[in-house]
């Protein structure tokens, strides 16, 4: 160590900054002051971006802890850095309030507005018993059960002080309206989360509002303690109203401004009846709830449209919620009823309001998450299919990069500056016949293969050896069997990939289709193969749940009818950990749903990222993704997008037409991968990189989004946002 006493006295003031509500780890004063006064601006030039979850754990992006052990400082005659620095580097590294897709693009694109200093500041909620955890085992499935987290101990977490009695933590009030518009206050008190920039500079908040407090009556706190409650429509439409309820008020408290609010998904959507109201009040005075027509809700509507952008996520029915109105009822204030009687209006049943149609109505801007999925959307609500464009989704590259596959990047100067700017990969095309960056990459990919492999080849004997410890039987058939010899996992193994939600559409079990096919493909050409799935199905999903059996149960036919070539693991609990392990360890990720259900899907992009091909149906992101072959491989039908093709019944799932072209294309693959100098195949790897790198990331996506927010942004920024901003534009027309 080089570092003198006053560098590092230096190094360490400038980590810690505070203000009146708390003290935070991890930048300047300097630098906290200045993202702080752009989001408190008395004339705003700011996004509020509005989630029901937010995925971004530390083992997989942990700037402050990286920072860290670079500055090799563990000890410090100030305490407060001290205590900091001990609970970046030892403490949780997990915050178990996502649930899967919706919550990782909210922290990857938190991530990227903080990397380009785009001034934005999240919301969310904060979830106590978080997101369920699962247990699998072998004759049950999924069995899920509680998880413990401690807010309180884990950094990068602060629980904000009441700047009036520093000694208590501020709460703040939201007003609730029961039956005949009875008044009731939940109070929420605020955390804050910085999602900080890889160079500890910038940051994007995240108020994360907690209900789960004494203060708070019994009924609200039980409905936030765990993301996507859903005992009860009740239950549902209590947390639904407890996140955009909390927006403006939460804002308010911290003294930010935005010019801009970004509903991600419609779960905040009440956020909207909020502004509405106040637009009538400023227009009509306090009476407004009495004097105001139908026609003044109607403009009041339109004036709040103008700050309003929403991205819509999905196609499929589950995604949008419709609740009954007479339930509505008792959660409601009349007035807010009227609203939504007049906008969130569902073509189907006049008995329910429908979130979408509010979202989609009140707004400036409504983006599907891919070009194809802009067509379905305009097909799905063509009364708006005229301001629906298309942003396609990306990931954080910084998160999804395995280390070493960085450190590969990092020893190229082809591909100098990455980190900054995913755009540099374009460069990748002169590296394509280099030997010494083929061979590095080889060299790196096999280092994530082996950290996979070993990771499930340890958890098989670990499921084994606590058998004799717990109830649940190891849910692997290759735990059952002599572990010494063939029925652990091997690296040289061609392995595939497949990890996200167990819900039907995505249909896990369609390569297993027609086993007797697929084992004949293996043995006929003699090619082992290694299939590692994880996923979770939400509880109340009895039909997900069922895959998941259906995945066990498959294991040891598929063993036996390739006498052992074929091996299906499965790797209980999956997380952003899990997935970054699989995505960069894994030679094909596959990708099977129902065309075109997977509006985006984006655990393909972080295998792309580490230059890992994709086995897809040409839906979501692949469409854009595929480039003709070069990336990797296509199957399945690709019929017109129309009504029809939008039925997620079993019998419309289209198994085996869907299977049957996966196996056609399968021996090719197979042969690709097991010749000798893997040319081919490398070439597709390298492709990724080069092709899909500079496309599907978060930074180009968020560049993208600046054009919606309509942001004055400094010179600087903008230059750079105007360069990512070229790399694509996913609203073009083909
Ligand atoms: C990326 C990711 C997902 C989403 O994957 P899709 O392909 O978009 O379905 C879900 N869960 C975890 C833990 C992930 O990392």
């Amino acid at each position: 160590m080089t570092n003198t006493i006053t560098d590092q006295e230096s190094a360490v003031s400038g980590m810690i900054a505070s203000n009146k509500w708390g003290t935070f780890f991890g930048i300047s004063q300097k630098n906290f002051d200045t993202v702080w006064h752009n989001l408190t601006r008395e004339t705003p030039n700011s996004v509020a971006y509005v989630t029901m979850e937010i995925g971004a754990d530390l083992d997989v992006f942990h700037p402050v802890q990286k920072q860290l052990h670079d500055l090799q400082i563990t000890k410090s005659t100030n305490s407060t850095f001290d205590h900091y620095a001990k609970l970046f580097l030892n403490g949780p590294q997990k915050i178990p309030n996502y649930g899967g897709g919706l919550g990782i693009l909210a922290g990857d694109t938190l991530k990227s507005l903080a990397e380009m200093k785009i001034p934005a500041v999240a919301v969310s909620l904060l979830y106590r018993k978080g997101y369920f955890s699962q247990l699998v085992d072998a004759t049950l499935g999924q069995i899920s059960t509680a998880t413990d987290w401690s807010p309180e101990n884990t950094p990068s977490l602060y629980l904000l002080k009441d700047p009036e009695n520093p000694s208590l933590p501020l709460e703040i009030k939201i007003p609730f309206f029961g039956d005949k518009d009875k008044k009731t206050e939940a109070c929420a008190r605020i955390w804050l989360k910085l999602e900080l920039n890889h160079t500890l500079d910038y940051f994007t908040p995240e108020i994360l509002l907690d209900y789960a407090i004494p203060s708070s009556p019994d009924w609200i706190q039980e409905s936030a303690q765990h993301l996507y409650e859903s005992r009860t429509d009740q239950h549902k439409i209590i947390q639904r109203r407890l996140l955009g309820a909390g927006v403006i008020p939460a804002l308010k408290a911290l003294g930010f401004k935005v010019s801009t609010l970004h509903l991600n998904e419609q779960h905040g959507v009440v956020a909207i009846l909020t502004l509405i109201a106040s637009k009538l009040q400023e227009n009509l005075g306090s009476d407004y709830h009495i004097l105001a027509s139908d026609e003044d809700i109607i403009n009041a509507a339109d004036e709040v449209a103008a700050n309003v952008v929403y991205t819509i996520h999905t196609p499929v029915k589950a995604g949008h919620d419709r609740f009954d109105k007479a339930m509505y009822s008792h959660f409601g204030h009349t007035f807010c009823q009227r609203i939504l009687h007049l906008l969130a209006i569902d073509d189907e049943q006049s008995s329910v309001y429908n979130f979408t149609t509010l979202a989609m109505r009140v707004n400036r801007a409504t983006n599907s998450v891919s070009r194809l999925h802009r067509g379905v959307t305009r097909k799905q609500f063509p009364q708006f299919a005229k301001k629906i464009s298309a942003i396609t989704n990306g990931v954080h590259h910084l998160t999804w990069i395995s280390d070493a596959k960085a450190e590969l990047y990092d020893s190229f100067k082809e591909l100098h500056g990455w980190q900054h700017s995913p755009n540099v990969f374009a460069n990748c095309k002169r590296l394509h016949k280099h030997a010494k960056f083929r061979a590095y990459f080889k060299q790196a990919w096999d280092t994530d293969t082996k950290a996979l492999i070993s990771y499930v080849n340890t958890m098989l004997v670990t499921h084994r050896n606590k058998t004799l410890e717990t109830w649940i039987d190891p849910p692997n058939y290759l735990s059952y069997q002599d572990l010494q010899h063939k029925s652990l996992l091997s690296p040289d193994v061609y392995t595939i990939g497949f990890a996200r939600r167990f819900s039907t559409y995505k249909r896990a079990d369609l390569i297993f289709d027609d086993i007797d096919r697929l084992a004949d493909i293996i043995n006929k050409t003699n090619s082992p193969i290694n299939f590692i799935f994880a996923g979770k199905a939400h509880p109340a999903d009895e039909p997900g749940k069922k895959l998941i059996k259906q995945i066990l149960f498959i294991q040891e036919e598929l063993f036996e009818k390739t006498n052992g070539l074929g091996k299906l693991v499965f790797i209980p609990n999956y997380d952003m950990k899990i997935a970054k392990l699989m995505v960069a360890g894994v030679h094909a990720w596959l990708n099977s749903p129902k065309r075109p259900l997977e509006a985006s899907g984006t655990s393909g992009m972080k295998a792309a990222m580490n230059g890992v091909p994709n086995i897809s149906i040409m839906d979501g992101w692949w469409a854009e993704g595929y480039h003709d072959g070069l990336t990797g491989w296509k199957f399945g039908l690709e019929t017109n997008v129309d009504n029809a093709c939008l039925s997620e019944d079993k019998s419309t799932l289209l198994y085996a037409e869907d299977a049957a072209s996966l196996y056609e294309i399968l021996p090719d693959i197979l042969a690709a991968f097991y010749d000798h100098e893997q040319e081919g195949y490398i070439d597709k790897c390298l492709r990724n990189i080069e092709l899909n790198i500079p496309i599907f990331n978060t930074d180009r996506m968020a560049a993208e989004y600046v054009n919606r927010y309509d942001l004055k942004l400094p010179p600087t920024s903008q230059k750079h946002i105007n360069y990512l901003q070229k790399a694509y534009d996913s609203d073009r027309d083909e």
